[in-house]
């Protein structure tokens, strides 16, 4: 289930509200009624959509209040203006929100707008702000659609990143509905609490970004996770869209609950960031899906990255080093009698352990055996002879595998990609330019 599509409206471009009513949703344009019919779309087919605060319109906006529908009178006009009842609020005016502080909010917003105190725009504002202030119903919720700028993650961050996530499971502020379950949502916490965390290091994650879009279905098994439960996380956001920054999977009845994640980057004033870490942190889910043991994805998936990079640890072409975490980490941790976070970095793998094959001389024909670029070998079933003599046969599922010395570029369906040659003795923690 896709949490991350923005519906805009096709004539104004202004992103929508979106409110459940029975099978069907109601789309509203933000604070009035606009002076045409709604017409959404999925705003990545629309250029420049306007996403912004609802009450300040200065910044991205980070939650959304329910109210009842809200409408104005003004008694010398005789007329009613119909609102709205879904409130798209950023960091800022949400302080102002949690606080009940109706008149500063107001202030903060006319201040923007540069609309006087006395004016009737103030007064209609003032209205409105106690009005969603007074009618909000309990718990406010995350939204997944705002496109943030990406943070550049790094090793060091991934326990952090993970306790902020769960914290954001485990407390009050609502998900969306397809992740917001308490039980699913405690389970999930549960589970990231105790699972290693994997950063991918900046060359693994190029060859993987170079190589998803053509990866042929894996079947999901125990065998291809490289753990029962992980989080990953790449330096830089990975995927078609370049929008997936993370992904966890953990166990789920007869297979696991996938969960993919944006990052936040530094996207707000300098005044805000500690609020914005401390309420949400790093990490916001896009995607969650069950997938059931034998299902098959293939690298289109919207999280084809993390079956890519399974398929690549599996195929060891990577190894996992552990990183070496700062003090403050694992002493934070020590207080409070947790084990000490498992972070493991996953670069490819040093050759020289296993002899290289013969390279033939450029110029030379090669033999069938030796490619001269790499290809994705898609997954198949083969009999595997066993028994007395070898004489019995089984099938045995293989799943697909990237073939061809690792100098050679690859070459996919359409094109011919050539990676950076990797970098020698760096220390693997900061090996994330
Ligand atoms: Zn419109
Ligand atoms: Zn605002």
């Amino acid at each position: 289930m896709n949490l991350a599509t923005l519906t805009a409206c096709a004539t104004c471009r202004l992103a929508l509200t979106e409110r459940p009513d029975g099978d069907s949703i109601v789309y509203r344009h933000p604070v009035t009624e606009g002076r045409h019919d709604v017409a959404p779309v999925d705003a990545g087919q629309l250029s420049r959509v306007f996403n912004r605060c609802h009450t300040c319109t200065g910044a991205p906006p980070v939650w959304n209040y329910r109210t009842g529908l809200i409408q104005i009178g003004a008694l010398a006009a005789g007329a009613v203006e119909t609102y709205n009842d879904q409130w798209h609020v950023c960091c800022r005016c949400a302080q102002f929100i949690e606080a009940d502080d109706s008149d500063g909010l107001t202030a903060h917003c006319a201040a923007l707008m540069r609309w006087l105190p006395h004016s009737d725009e103030y007064t209609i504002l003032r209205t409105l702000h106690r009005g969603i202030i007074i009618g909000r119903d309990g718990s406010r919720t995350l939204l997944t659609t705002t496109d943030w700028p990406p943070a550049r993650i790094t090793a060091e961050m991934l326990p952090k990143i993970r306790d902020r996530f769960t914290r954001l499971l485990r407390g009050p502020a609502n998900l969306p509905e397809p992740l917001n379950d308490l039980g699913q949502r405690r389970t999930l916490a549960n589970h990231l609490d105790l699972a290693p965390l994997y950063w991918i290091n900046q060359e693994f994650t190029d060859l993987v970004n170079a190589v998803t879009d053509d990866q042929p279905s894996a079947t999901v098994t125990d065998d291809i996770a490289s753990a029962p439960a992980g989080l990953i996380t790449w330096p830089e956001p990975v995927g078609r869209s370049r929008q997936l920054a993370a992904a966890s999977w953990t166990p789920h009845a007869d297979g696991w609950h996938l969960v993919g994640y944006r990052s936040v980057g530094s996207a707000l004033d300098d005044d805000l960031m500690p609020t914005l870490r401390h309420e949400i942190g790093w990490l916001v889910p896009i995607h969650t899906q069950y997938v059931a043991r034998g299902t098959t994805l293939d690298g289109r998936h919207p999280l084809g990255p993390l079956i890519t990079t399974w398929l690549l640890i599996n195929q060891q072409m990577a190894e996992a080093v552990p990183a070496r975490l700062p003090k403050g980490t694992t002493r934070a941790y020590e207080r409070s009698q947790r084990p000490a976070p498992e972070v493991r970095i996953v670069r490819i793998k040093p050759q020289g352990a296993d002899p290289r094959p013969e390279r033939t001389e450029p110029g030379s024909p090669r033999s069938r055996a030796t490619p001269d670029h790499r290809f994705w070998v898609s997954g198949h079933e083969r009999q595997q002879a066993y028994g007395p003599g070898r004489s019995l046969r089984r099938p045995v599922d293989i799943q697909p595998f990237l073939k061809g010395d690792e100098d050679l570029p690859i070459k996919l369906s359409t094109t011919v990609r050539v990676l950076g040659s990797r970098g020698t003795g760096k220390n693997p923690n900061t090996d994330n330019r």
